[in-house]
C-alpha cells in the first residue's frame, strides 16, 4: 500500500515527524480529513525502528509523547479518553460519577473525578519525578487511586514515551523503495542532528545508560527510601558530574521522608564545589570508584544482585555511563565487543 504513489505522502509526513522529533519541535499533526492520515504514526514508527538507533528512538518517544499530551488537553469528551484508555492499555479508570455519589466519599476524595486501578497506575507513574506522583503521597481507596483528567492525559503520554522506548515493533525484512529510501535519508541526517541538537535531558529516558549501582539509589531515592549517607554522596556527584544541575539533583531527593530543603541545598552544593571549603576542589567531588562504592556496599553486582557485563571492564561508575551512553546514541545493542577491544580490569 505504501507503494502506491498516492500514498507518498504519509511517507513525507512521516519522514517530517522524525526530523521534528530529531529538532525537539512540537511534531507536525496532519488533518486531510483522509483515513490514510492514521498510517502517519505507525509508518513514522516503523522507520525508526528499521534505523534501530536507541538514541532516535528516545527522541521520537518524547516528542511523541509531548504531542499526545498537547492533544489530549483539547480532548473535552472525558468519556472518550476513558474508553480509548481502557481498549489500547487494558487499564480499569472509572468516572466518579454524580455530585451525589461524591458527597458520600471523604472529602479528600471529591477533589478527584475519576479513579484507576493501582497497578495500572504503579505502570506509569514511577517514571515520574514529582513526588506528587509517588503511591505513597497520594489517597489510595481499596485498591482505587482517585486522579484528575489532566493526570489521566499524563500517564496515557507517559505509556506512549514508554511503548516507544520498549519497542518491540516488528519490521518486514523488505520494504518498499520509497519507504526505504525515508530510511536512508534519516540515516544520513542521523549523525549531524543527533551532535547538533542539545543533549537529552536527564529523563526517565535517559536514565538508561546508569550503571546498575546509580540506577539502583536513582530509583530508591525517587520512590522516597531513605539512602545511607555514603549512598546519597555517590549519587549526587555521579549526577553532578555527568552535567545535572544543583537543582535537578535537589529534585532527585525531595522525596525522601527526611528531606530538608536548605540543608540538602548546603550538602549539594558542598559536593558541587560551589561552597567555601569545597572551593579548593576545582568542580566540585568526583563521584567515588567501583573499589569505594564495593566496600560501602553500594555494588550491586558485587553482591550478587545485578549484572551487567560492562561493569566487568570499567573501575569507575562514570566510564560506565560514559560508555553506555556512547553505545546508546550509535544504537549498539550488542555487548560482544567488550572482549574484543578491552582488558577485563575486574571479575564478579
Ligand atoms: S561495578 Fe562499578 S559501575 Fe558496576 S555497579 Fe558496581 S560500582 Fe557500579
Amino acid at each position: 500500500m505504501l507503494s502506491d504513489p498516492s500514498n507518498e505522502y504519509i511517507i513525507a509526513e512521516a519522514e517530517r515527524r522524525i526530523i521534528a522529533a530529531l529538532d525537539q519541535e512540537p511534531i507536525p499533526l496532519v488533518d486531510n480529513r483522509d483515513r490514510r492520515d492514521f498510517l502517519i504514526y505507525p509508518t513514522a514508527r516503523l522507520i525508526v525502528e528499521r534505523i534501530g538507533n536507541q538514541r532516535l528512538r528516545e527522541y521520537q518517544a518524547e516528542a511523541e509523547s509531548k504531542a499526545v499530551n498537547a492533544h489530549l488537553s483539547d480532548e473535552v469528551d472525558t468519556e472518550f479518553v476513558v474508553h480509548m484508555c481502557t481498549e489500547s492499555f487494558g487499564w480499569d479508570v472509572r468516572i466518579v460519577g454524580s455530585e451525589h455519589e461524591k458527597d458520600r466519599l471523604p472529602i479528600p476524595l471529591r477533589l478527584y473525578n475519576l479513579r484507576m486501578r493501582f497497578e495500572n497506575y504503579l505502570e506509569v507513574a514511577p517514571q515520574f519525578h514529582q513526588s506528587s506522583w509517588k503511591l505513597v503521597n497520594r489517597p489510595l481507596d481499596r485498591g482505587w487511586v482517585p486522579i484528575r483528567r489532566s493526570e489521566l492525559d499524563r500517564l496515557i503520554s507517559g505509556k506512549f514515551r514508554q511503548i516507544i522506548v520498549q519497542s518491540t515493533l516488528e519490521v518486514p525484512t523488505l520494504l518498499p523503495a520509497r519507504l526505504t529510501e525515508a530510511v536512508q535519508r534519516i540515516e544520513s541526517e542521523l549523525g549531524s542532528k543527533i551532535r547538533r541538537t542539545a543533549p537529552l535531558e536527564i529523563s526517565e529516558t535517559s536514565t538508561s545508560a546508569f550503571p546498575p549501582c546509580i540506577a539502583q539509589m536513582h530509583s530508591d531515592a525517587l520512590a522516597g527510601k531513605n539512602l545511607p549517607h555514603e549512598a546519597r554522596f555517590a549519587l549526587a556527584a555521579f549526577l553532578l558530574n555527568i552535567g545535572m544541575s544543583t537543582d535537578e539533583v535537589m529534585r532527585v531527593f525531595s522525596a525522601s521522608p527526611d528531606f530538608v530543603q536548605d540543608l540538602a541545598r548546603y550538602q549539594v552544593e558542598h559536593i558541587a564545589g560551589q561552597r567555601r571549603g569545597a572551593a579548593s576542589r576545582e568542580g566540585g567531588y568526583t563521584a567515588p570508584g567501583c573499589r569505594k562504592m564495593q566496600g560501602n556496599g553500594l555494588c550491586p553486582v558485587y553482591l550478587g544482585s545485578a549484572f551487567d557485563p560492562l561493569c566487568e571492564y570499567v573501575l569507575h561508575p562514570l566510564q560506565f555511563y560514559e560508555t553506555r551512553a556512547w553505545e546508546i546514541a550509535h544504537g549498539i545493542t550488542s555487548r560482544t565487543w567488550y572482549g574484543r577491544k578491552r582488558q577485563k580490569k575486574q571479575h564478579f
